[in-house]
């Protein structure tokens, strides 16, 4: 039976629920319909083409349609496409633990799978509480996380409950677990209402206290390093995450860095930790680990915490999680070759002039009158659009003013999408300068055009 791809939006609108939408806008709006990509673009049904503003979700790194990942993975499906990591080992899940480990920081030493950000964010907050109950029975009240104000780990109710974000997690209230909080430096609204320098990182000193006062409680710090991606692109002073390593360290609390949005090369090196030299207990890492074209995470832990789960099997001190598609061999085999691409396009290095040409372009958006602040950090971006410079009012929720800049740049060739009144601007690593100015360019005029008419 042959569909033609003219039906496709309406048989979507019939019968997909579409994730972070209203779908009573969605049913109402054209929407596109994307069916093919090459690069930094993409092609919708029509023909009509895209550059990828946002990665796909903040997943793309090294192009769509990559001839060498899709080889990667054809040459896996030839071999098998998945097997069981419950009771069996698997070539390419192997092959990648061992990568990993190579490029992360050094205290990380073992590799647990899983398929999604939220799901290895979960993995570490199980580990870190398991971990603490076996140690003995000094540890025991070691229960509670520590996580920041505003932050984003995931979907699923333990990730939800160290979230921080009122608009996407209040509802679920009864449901979470208590988490205990500490200040995300959020300099441009700083909620201590200080400045920065001057303010020599209240912020960091006020988490120090916290760490400290609830250390006897506390399993583990949960954090997103050097930017908070979902909470609208919040880059963090120099010398915060340092700080709050090292509270971490000195009161046996652990540090968890997911680097779900920020790893493989986003900000600019492998990891944000590599900012800082933060040398976490435990990493989480999704998003862009394939390269964009699988779903894939893993959750890194040092060997400390590992071994903390050694024992006979009837001392029940087994990790007993797992989830079925843990390592999967085609997402495995297109991770291995997303790391060989780095290596062999040389990306991180080769970058460091397109990250300062990306920044130094966007910092011209400064000028126009309804971007309060644009901050910046690798390849990713967010542009905060106020309706009154002076006093940094917000808009108005109604007036949907970034959703409506996001449409206008669509019908410019450019998908964007917007969090809040934050417009994201996160292509691919592979993008070039003269496609950082069409993509820029156009961001510039569809803002200008939205909220100065
Ligand atoms: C996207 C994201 C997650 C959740 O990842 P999913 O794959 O969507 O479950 C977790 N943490 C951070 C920092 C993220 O950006």
């Amino acid at each position: 039976m042959h569909i033609p791809l003219t039906d496709i939006e309406k048989i979507d609108k019939e019968f997909v629920w579409h994730p972070f939408t209203q779908m009573l806008d969605w049913e109402k709006d054209d929407n596109i319909v994307i069916e093919r990509g090459d690069g930094i673009y993409l092609y919708d049904i029509h023909g009509n083409r895209y550059i990828d503003g946002v990665s796909s979700l903040w997943v793309n790194m090294h192009g769509h349609n990559n001839k060498e990942l899709n080889d990667a993975i054809k040459e896996q499906a030839d071999k098998i496409s998945h097997s069981t990591l419950l009771g069996l080992a698997s070539v390419p899940s192997a092959i990648l633990a061992q990568k990993l480990i190579e490029i992360a920081p050094t205290n990380l030493k073992k590799v647990f799978y899983s398929d999604s950000g939220s799901t290895s964010v979960e993995i570490a907050i199980k580990v870190a509480f398991q971990y603490f109950r076996q140690k003995g029975p000094k540890y025991k009240n070691k229960k509670k996380f520590i996580a920041a104000t505003s932050a984003y780990h995931g979907d699923t109710i333990g990730s939800v409950s160290v979230g921080g974000m009122e608009l996407f997690h209040s509802i679920y209230k009864p449901l979470l677990f208590e988490t205990l909080r500490i200040t995300y430096p959020y300099c441009y609204r700083c909620p201590f209402n200080l400045k920065h320098p001057a303010c020599e990182l209240y912020c960091a000193k006020e988490a120090e206290k916290i760490i400290s006062y609830y250390a006897d409680q506390s399993a583990a710090v949960i954090i997103e390093p050097m930017v908070q991606g979902a909470a609208g692109m919040i880059t963090m002073p120099a010398g915060y995450m340092k700080k709050i390593e090292k509270a971490c360290k000195d009161n046996e609390v652990l540090l968890i860095v997911d680097e779900v949005a920020t790893g493989f090369g986003r900000t600019g090196k492998m990891f944000a930790c590599e900012h800082e030299d933060i040398n976490p207990d435990a990493m989480c890492l999704a998003k862009g680990i394939t390269g964009g074209y699988l779903p894939l995470a893993a959750t890194l832990f040092s060997k400390e915490i590992y071994e903390g789960f050694i024992a006979n099997f009837e001392d029940n001190k087994t990790f007993f999680h797992g989830h079925t598609y843990t390592g999967n061999q085609l997402a495995s085999a297109s991770a291995i070759k997303s790391l060989e691409l780095f290596k062999k396009n040389n990306i991180i290095n080769a970058n460091v002039p397109k990250v300062e040409y990306f920044s130094k372009k966007l910092k011209e958006f400064g000028g126009l009158e309804h971007v309060g602040e644009v901050r910046t950090i690798g390849l990713m971006a967010g542009i905060e659009l106020v309706s009154d410079k002076k006093s940094k009012e917000s808009y108005p929720q109604k007036d949907k003013i970034g959703h409506r800049v996001i449409l206008k740049a669509r019908e410019r060739g450019v998908i964007i999408r917007p969090l809040g009144d934050v417009i994201v601007v996160l292509p691919p690593l592979v993008i070039e300068k003269n496609e950082i100015d069409q993509l820029l360019g156009v961001v510039y005029d569809s803002i200008k055009s939205v909220t100065q008419q």
